[in-house]
């Protein structure tokens, strides 16, 4: 017999650590834009685990990389080399036009790697005076939860009670060129960003900003960095969310889709100049890199490229933005974004909403107190988007 939604959401409340929110749903099955609950009710699921979910919910190609290689091998270490690495490493460095890659779990791993080799970077290249590198990031961001993703956030709830901080962080306004010049110093290794804020309610940079930021580090040789942990792999209906103003980014972080929501996967590509300064004993993970994870990740980036999800998303993105900015309400006070990642900024705060419209049979999530986040999954097709917007629109005229 099947265990009720709301024994499991009371066994959550009783044995979980109180660190999220959930809306009231369970979720016991899936299949790709649907979820099903323990009671057979089903909901589309907007929200694609934040962005992990690009390619929908168990997708057949990818699943079956993974149940193959789950009955072959799953983890050997980097003590020895596994035969699904090679390719791995491969095919991402292909897909970024970079020379090498290095793979961790999650995304903030990956971006703790980014910070790691920024400051050798800075120290062994760039000859910056020891312990004195200095990155350079935005108010708004995020860049995940370790000490130093939430020692370069603005967000006074993400640090409190967990100080020290680790030195060396300068923000920003996100978005501000002037800012970025003057901050930059002889000492500054890197300027991290991500192309279009997600937690903090997909805010856009400013047009043009990206590649003059770009061109900035390039002359004052700091290292651009790029965190598209939540915009890549075809989120912003492009692969790459700095595709939109044609930069390629010193260093890509990677995440969340890169492993198809079946396996968690993460890693950093660069050039030999920038992640060479990696040598045996300097950085790893015992399960960065393992055989199940590169498996499902070179399958889940073949999706991708196969089923053309950065174009679908550009498409049903443009489509479904102009439907949501139809909407006459004066409570809606902006509807932004770029292909199928869409925010709706209310006047007032947005879980309300949610909650309307998991009454509809849509699952979505608010950020940042007032924006309605829409991400469905990219392989989402154009009769069930209709369907999510005719209950968008229900719950938002
Ligand atoms: N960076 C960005 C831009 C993200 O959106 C996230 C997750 O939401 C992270 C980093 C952290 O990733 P993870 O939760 O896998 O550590």
């Amino acid at each position: 017999s099947v265990i009720s939604s709301q024994n499991i959401i009371d066994q959550t409340q009783e044995y979980g650590a109180k660190n999220y929110h959930p809306l009231p749903i369970v979720i016991s099955k899936a299949e790709g834009v649907w979820v099903e609950d323990p009671e057979g009710n089903r909901y589309m699921d907007m929200l694609s685990a934040y962005s992990a979910v690009n390619q929908g919910h168990r997708h057949p190609k990818i699943i079956q990389a993974l149940t193959d290689q789950a009955s072959r091998v799953t983890l050997t270490s980097r003590a020895f080399h596994n035969d699904q690495l090679g390719p791995w490493y491969e095919k991402i460095c292909k897909l970024t036009h970079k020379d090498m890659a290095l793979p961790m779990n999650t995304g903030a791993e990956a971006v703790e790697t980014a910070i790691k080799a920024a400051r050798r970077w800075a120290y062994d290249v760039k000859k910056v005076e020891e312990n004195q590198a200095e990155i350079i990031a935005c108010t708004g961001n995020f860049h995940g939860r370790t000490m130093s993703a939430v020692s370069l956030s603005s967000e006074a709830e993400y640090k409190r009670g967990f100080g020290p901080m680790l030195p060396g962080i300068k923000l920003v306004p996100y978005g501000d060129i002037e800012a970025l010049k003057e901050a930059v110093t002889e000492n500054t290794a890197a300027f991290l960003l991500e192309p279009i804020q997600g937690e903090a309610g997909i805010v856009m940079p400013p047009e043009g900003f990206l590649k003059e930021a770009y061109e900035v580090c390039s002359q004052e040789n700091v290292l651009f960095i790029a965190d598209e942990i939540q915009a890549g792999l075809g989120r912003s209906g492009k692969m790459f969310a700095c595709d939109w103003e044609g930069v390629t980014p010193d260093m890509l972080i990677l995440g969340k889709a890169l492993g198809g929501g079946v396996f968690p996967i993460s890693c950093v590509v660069a050039n030999k100049d920038i992640l060479g300064v990696f040598n045996p004993g300097s950085h790893g993970s015992t399960f960065g890199g393992n055989p199940l994870a590169c498996a499902v990740s070179t399958a889940s980036l073949e999706v991708l490229e196969e089923e053309k999800l950065a174009e679908r998303s550009l498409e049903l993105g443009t489509y479904m933005m102009e439907e949501l900015k139809s909407i006459d309400n004066p409570k809606i006070k902006e509807v932004r974004g770029k292909g199928l990642f869409i925010g709706v900024e209310m006047t007032e705060p947005a879980r309300q909403y949610c909650e309307q419209l998991k009454e509809k049979g849509l699952l979505c999530k608010e950020t940042h107190e007032n924006v309605i986040r829409f991400a469905p999954p990219l392989v989402i097709q154009k009769e069930d988007l209709d369907w999510a917007i005719e209950q968008i629109k229900a719950v938002l005229s």
